[in-house]
């Protein structure tokens, strides 16, 4: 039986003040949600003050991007052991924004895959077609491509110290969901995939949907058989909005 695991990914918004605030409203409320698994992916520059807000609670917290290099030279980046000088769990890698404004690349996200395993931090990665490339009906040779990169990497077997992700990219922050139909077809499709390299680890592999999931239709697309959670992006940041679908998953 696979846990479920509802993440937030709050993108880039959020204040010192306004991060204090929501998660103040969903420590309060996390008393009944006693089975599925909960964590928040902050800004870097928040994730001090979320370990601070979160340690001792039963909420996880992590990055949404990681270097896949260990130090030196990379302006600007941030390495896998400074999430995890900082308590991290998770990391997020190939969110469907990096890889579409940084150009970040299935062999890139692959290598920050590895890179946030070796550091002993758990990878969410994420997947998803665009409009076109669903319409083109090439879905699952985009999942396929992208699940491949990793798998050609670091072997099946690296998948069950990571999460998986699928993000239709034409339903994230559109307000447009997919259908649980339409989304168990793709979780099925990975998983089934991955079953065929190795069955075990297949069974044991988390995989979240994510794209304009909200309360009110979490617990439809969380009822699949293939879909065990979430990653959240809008709804993340309410209190109100990001329990209503951590009880939906519990
Ligand atoms: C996301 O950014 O990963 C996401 C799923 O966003 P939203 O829930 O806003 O569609």
């Amino acid at each position: 039986m696979r846990q479920p695991l509802v993440a937030g990914n709050w993108k880039m918004n959020g204040s010192l003040e306004s991060i204090g605030v929501l998660l103040d409203g969903i420590k309060a409320g996390m008393e009944d949600v006693t089975k599925a698994a909960v964590a928040v992916c902050a800004p870097a520059i928040y994730i001090p003050t979320v370990q601070q807000q979160l340690q001792g609670s039963a909420i996880a917290w992590g990055g949404q991007d990681v270097s896949a290099e260990s130090a030196g030279a990379y302006t600007g980046e941030i390495a896998t052991s400074m999430l995890k000088d900082f308590g991290c769990t998770y990391v997020i890698v190939g969110h469907s924004e990096r890889r579409a404004y940084h150009g970040e690349s299935d062999q890139l996200v692959a290598r920050k895959f590895a890179a946030a395993r070796a550091a002993g931090l758990v990878p969410i990665l994420c997947v998803g077609e665009t409009l076109e490339e669903r319409e083109q009906g090439i879905t699952e040779q985009v999942v396929a491509r992208q699940m491949d990169a990793v798998i050609e990497l670091e072997g099946v077997a690296a998948l069950a110290d990571g999460v998986v992700a699928y993000e239709p990219v034409w339903a994230i922050g559109t307000g447009k969901t997919a259908t649980p139909e339409q989304a168990q077809d793709v979780h099925g499709f990975i998983r089934g995939r991955v079953a065929e390299l190795d069955g075990g680890v297949a069974e044991g592999l988390q995989i979240l949907y994510g794209g304009s999931m909200k309360p009110g239709n979490a617990a439809e697309l969380i009822a699949k058989p293939d879909i065990d959670g979430g990653l959240i992006g809008g709804a993340a940041l309410s209190a109100e909005d990001f329990l209503g679908i951590c009880r939906a998953a519990n």
